[in-house]
Formats: C-alpha cells, structure tokens, sequence
C-alpha cells in the first residue's frame, strides 16, 4: 500500500503532486492557507513568540514540510515583519518533493533555499511547520488476525488494481495495538513519520526552536482512514491513480513516541488553537475593510477554519518544543 500510495503521489510523471494543480477551487482540494491569510498570520505570529520566549537567536531555520504552493509561508513572513528582527534571523528552508510545486513556491517564497528532507537543514534553532504534510505520507494497512497481522497489499486480479492479504505475521511496531484491537479490525503505520519527528525533536532540543503540525487525524489509528479526493469528492482509491489526491490520518499518537528528547504538547482542535491566538480580533479588523462578496468570503472563510462541524475539531494542532521550555502559546502540555 505505501508503494502505491508513493508511485500515485509522487511518481516523476504520472504522479500527483508532480503533474497536477492540485490546489484550490479549479483543483481537487483546498487547505487552510488556501481560505484565509488569516491562517498563516496566526501561525506566523505563535512561531514569532516561541522566538522572542527563546531569546530570539540572532540565525535561525524557519522550516516548511510540503508547502504546497507557498502560501502559508508567504502569510508568515508578512505577518513576523512587523516583529523586531525575526525576519533578518530568519533563514527559510522549504522541504518539498515535488519540482514542479518547488517552482510555484519559488514564486510565492522566492528567498527560500529548497531540500529533499529535513536532515539537510542547517543545525540552528528550527522553528518548523507542517500543514497536511503528514497525511500525504505513504502508510502501510494491516487486518489484525487472532494474534497477528496480515498486511493488505496492493496487485493486479483479472487486471484491475485490488487489495489481497499476506501471509499473517507479527510486527513489532504493532505489539501493543495486540491489546486494544480485535480481530479484523485494520490498523495504520507511516514507516517514515517516527524518523522525520526524531529528527525535528533531536533538532529543537539541541539548538531550541518549536514545531507546529497541523493535521486532521486523531490519537491512535483505528480503522481504514486512507482516501482518494478528486475535484472535492471522494473517489476509489483505484480509480483513477496518479489523478486524486490520497491521503490518511496522521495518528497522533506516533508522533509522541518520536518526539524525545522534545516534548510534545496536548493534541488541540484547530479551531480552538487560533481562537486562542486571536483570529476573531484579526477577523473584525480586516472585516472593517470589506464589503459586499468579499465581506462574505471572509466571513465564510473564518468559520470555515474554526467552527467544529468545519474544519475546528476535524484538524488537530501538535507542538513539538525544547524540554527546557514552555510550549508555544495556543497549544498547552
Ligand atoms: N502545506 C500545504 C500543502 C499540503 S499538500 C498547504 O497547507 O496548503 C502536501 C504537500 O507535501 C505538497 O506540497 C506535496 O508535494 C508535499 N509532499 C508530499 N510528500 C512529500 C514528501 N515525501 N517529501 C516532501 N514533500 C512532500
């Protein structure tokens, strides 16, 4: 599955994130930089505190795993002009895979400096931030059997794309899933999430910094929680490869037995987090200029990042910081 899941993402000319625009109205989905500025101001100004709480390094990495087309980070840097000197430290590494979203982002970010992963980035305090990053990484599936799994794997019967089942086998990584599961139920693994999050706790506990992920998921995987997503509906994951987007739940609870020697914050509803950062306040401000469609969208647009039948309780916010030091605000431990 995370083979598959890999070749229809990011094969080099067939794949998604390499061929297609895959964002926005004309695309297959939208993200919350996508539908309001207001998203990265708040992000950028809860980054720029947890810099100032930390003594404001005079050099830092503000990183960006998949930025897509560069517009959380572009409102980042806006909104942290107007913060004494965090725009001067502030060296802007973007993580990305894909060329061809590289070249979007050259646009919207074009003093950024571009890697295949997070273990190039200078060792300097890192400030990082991953918006539906995680769930577009590949994840393997496994059916729980009476005391083992049996992975789900993808092939070809009678021509067509299907899932088949591997011989059980036991997995260590699933060990303690054994205990609050049964048989037939299907559990998740992201084989890369615990290196790229050992990397970042390593990162922001020798140097100091804070991460943010951002992501719509839960504590502990349960279930199949892969989709296919094109033009804002869901299709089957076999219909049309290297066409829809495919993505999964980021379990939460993996990130936290990455994370050491950081610690990790409690697991926050999106719409709770930017409440708590001052998104209402910013959004009468800017409502103040608006009128008519446009007063409209943004209306629309800010219940759309935090009410909890939208994308509020949906999306969960994760800090990841320095064991010296107090979580970034909007998030608590
Ligand atoms: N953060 C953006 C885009 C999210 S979509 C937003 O909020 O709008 C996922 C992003 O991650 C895309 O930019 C995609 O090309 C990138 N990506 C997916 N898999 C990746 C990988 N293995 N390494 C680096 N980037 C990856």
């Amino acid at each position: 599955m995370a083979e598959y899941m890999d070749a229809c993402l990011l094969h080099p000319t067939l794949g998604y994130y390499t061929t297609r625009p895959v964002f926005g109205a004309q695309g297959d989905f939208t993200t919350a930089p996508e539908i309001s500025q207001m998203f990265g101001e708040m992000i950028g100004l809860s980054l720029a505190q947890a810099w100032l709480d930390s003594g404001a390094p005079a050099a830092f990495v503000l990183a960006e795993l998949g930025p897509g087309r560069g517009t959380l980070m572009a409102d980042i840097l806006r909104a942290t002009n107007a913060v004494p000197g965090f725009t001067a430290a502030a060296q802007v590494h973007l993580v990305e895979a894909s060329p061809r979203l590289r070249d979007e982002q050259a646009e919207t970010v074009p003093r950024a400096m571009w890697h295949d992963s997070i273990d190039e980035l200078p060792e300097l305090p890192l400030f990082l931030i991953a918006n539906e990053f995680f769930d577009a990484l590949p994840l393997r599936q496994f059916t729980r059997t009476e005391d083992s799994w049996s992975e789900r794997m993808v092939g070809l019967s009678g021509g067509a794309l299907s899932i088949s089942a591997a011989a059980p086998a036991a997995y260590a990584p699933l060990e303690t899933r054994l205990g609050d599961t049964d048989p037939g139920d299907i559990v998740e693994l992201c084989p890369a999430l615990p290196g790229i999050i050992t990397e970042i706790g390593r990162r922001i506990d020798a140097h100091g910094g804070a991460a943010l992920i951002i992501d719509y998921g839960d504590w502990h995987s349960q279930g199949d929680t892969l989709q296919a997503v094109k033009t804002h509906a869901p299709v089957d994951i076999f219909e049309t490869p290297g066409q829809a987007d495919l993505t999964a739940h980021v379990d939460f609870e993996q990130i936290t037995l990455a994370a050491a020697p950081a610690r990790f914050s409690r697991l926050t509803p999106q719409g709770v987090y930017l409440e708590r950062l001052g998104i209402t306040a910013r959004a009468q401000k800017l409502a103040e200029q608006l009128e008519g469609p446009a007063l409209d969208a943004h209306i629309a647009g800010h219940r759309r990042l935090t009410h909890p039948d939208e994308m509020g309780r949906h999306f969960k916010v994760m800090a990841l910081f320095a064991s010296d030091a107090a979580p970034p605000p909007g998030v608590e431990t």
